[in-house]
């Protein structure tokens, strides 16, 4: 529809389009289902986290516990016989009856691999074996030396060592013995199965890349899971765990990318009170997060599909809205531009084209309201007609064209003539034309009359066929107070045409009132 120049302001804009605001609210709501499944997701994450840390700490008080039970075992058979060689010593008939002391612990206790009696040279001198190489010597090795370049009694753990005697990984526990003057006289060991552990440790499910370890102080790895024989006695002392972490907490749990495998491992450790040992349970952190990034991608993809649905429909119904906000806008336009066609319409109709003064219509109108309004107030209401003298005569002389173009001169001096507000000017008909005054008398009307008259005389517009060799009018006047039941407003024209006729039979360019003649100036 094209728009009409209406002259009036469009219709106010709304502070915020609905459009806008439908938009935001779209946009609000995908954006919250986003966010809020983006915290539920990061919540889960942190709750499978917390609870593997719960994991692995339980599962490294666990380890603790069973190392701290496995070596306390071996070393209380150890304290026994250190008590046992330095008060009975070392003679032939007490070995005798050691060994099978030994063997009877051995048999014992699940965890040892053998127990061994070493004399200051490191000659063997009882063991927990059926046979006793007396040629066999261990003076080379870590732990004699230790205990004999050590003079303190406490329990030695050395690193894990294969053994002489069954080619098994074991563990060895010992402690130095002494003659009665304090000198080193020997050293007693036990050695656990690597095994033992083993099969402990392989109890606990800690996935594919899970890793447990049981390590001295100092960082040698005594045993690990996975069972790897390469990392067996391998020194860990600069690894996060030694080097970090321990040093500020004896037990904790930490996450740090392994130095051994390059995991990223959840890792909770114990340092041992009574024994020189670290033991730590780590999961692989990519592992426990496998199953919550699964779920994650599954309600990612999810929610971003309800995101898109709730756009895509967000986005239709908002173009719906955009559409009837349009059309409403265009509607409200079009009613504004018909109603000022309407009042410019109506304008029209009660207008006369050529003169440009009220026509005939708007007259009658005005002169029934008028006629009831002076009724009601008891006011006087006059009536002016006027006629131009002779226009025949013009039309034939000058033309038709000339002839409206004079009626639209006169018009204007009428129309400048009138002064109040409620006055009105009106072309009655061909050349005659009128003027309603209401609260006008006879004597004021009679003076708008004459001077509208002398006025087009002045104007000096040329008219041959006139005697007054100018063009001129008459008016007829009458003017009265128009009584209920008794007057009609057709009484006023018939009045005023009669003076008219009148002052048109009295030699025109005259006016003429009800009540005589008057004279022109
Ligand atoms: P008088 O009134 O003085 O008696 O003489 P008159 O020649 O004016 O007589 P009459 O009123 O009978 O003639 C009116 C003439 O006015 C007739 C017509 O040609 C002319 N006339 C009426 N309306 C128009 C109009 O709109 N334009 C033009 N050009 N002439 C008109
Ligand atoms: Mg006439
Ligand atoms: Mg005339």
């Amino acid at each position: 529809m094209t728009a009409i120049n209406t002259g009036l302001p469009d219709p106010a804009p709304r502070k915020f389009p609905v459009t806008a605001l439908a938009t935001g609210f779209v946009i609000l709501v995908c954006a919250s289902l986003i966010l809020v499944q983006g915290w539920v997701t990061w919540r889960a994450r942190e709750v499978q986290l917390a609870e593997t840390e719960r994991a692995t700490s339980n599962l490294a008080r666990s380890i603790g516990q069973h190392a701290y039970d496995t070596i306390k075992g071996a070393d209380t058979v150890l304290v026994g016989l250190v008590e046992r060689l330095e008060v009975d010593g070392v003679t032939e008939p007490n070995l005798e009856r050691l060994h099978s002391l030994l063997v009877k612990r051995v048999q014992e206790l699940p965890q040892l691999h053998g127990l061994f009696v070493y004399d200051q040279d490191g000659r063997w001198i009882a063991n927990s074996q059926a046979t006793l190489n007396k040629n066999a010597n261990n003076s080379d090795r870590e732990y004699f030396i230790y205990h004999r370049e050590h003079t303190n009694r406490g329990v030695h753990i050395g690193p894990p060592i294969k053994s002489k005697s069954t080619g098994e990984w074991i563990i060895t526990v010992s402690r130095r013995f002494n003659n009665s003057d304090g000198s080193f006289a020997g050293v007693v060991l036990a050695t656990i199965n690597m095994s033992y552990f083993k099969t402990f440790y392989e109890q606990f499910d800690i996935g594919e890349t899970g890793a447990i370890f049981v390590a001295l102080t100092d960082g040698t790895i005594l045993l690990r899971r996975p069972f790897e024989e390469k990392s067996l006695g391998r020194n860990i002392g600069q690894f996060p765990l030694f080097r970090d972490y321990l040093p500020n907490a004896k037990v904790g749990t930490q996450t740090f990318t392994s130095g051994q495998d390059g995991i990223v491992r959840i890792n909770s450790y114990r340092q041992l009170d009574l024994y020189p040992l670290v033991v730590s349970a780590a999961l692989s952190r990519d592992e426990v997060l496998k199953e919550w990034k699964s779920d994650a991608i599954v309600h990612a993809i999810g929610v971003g599909c309800l995101a898109l649905g709730l756009a895509l429909i967000g986005s239709r119904l908002i173009r719906q809205i955009n559409l009837r906000v349009q059309a409403e806008a265009e509607l409200l336009k079009a009613r504004h531009s018909l109603e000022n066609l309407n009042r410019t319409l109506e304008k029209l109709a009660m207008q006369d084209g050529l003169t440009g003064l009220a026509n005939r219509r708007q007259f009658d109108i005005a002169l029934k309201d008028e006629f009831s309004r002076a009724m009601r107030n008891a006011s006087s209401l006059a009536l002016i007609m006027i006629d131009v003298d002779c226009f025949k005569q013009y039309n034939d002389i000058y033309g038709h064209a000339a002839g409206d173009e004079c009626l639209r001169e006169i018009s204007k001096v009428v129309a400048a003539g009138k002064h109040r507000p409620g006055d009105l000017s009106a072309r009655y008909g061909g050349e005659e034309l009128v003027i309603l005054l209401p609260g006008t008398d006879v004597t004021g009307a009679m003076k708008v009359a004459e001077n509208i008259r002398q006025a087009i005389y002045q104007l000096e517009l040329k008219h041959t066929g006139n005697s007054a060799g100018v063009v001129t009018i008459s008016a007829g006047i009458d003017a009265f107070v128009p009584v209920r039941e008794n007057n009609h407003a057709i009484e006023l024209i018939e009045a005023a045409d009669k003076a008219l006729y009148y002052a048109k039979s009295h030699g025109r360019n005259r006016v003429h009132a009800g009540n005589g003649e008057h004279k022109p100036v």
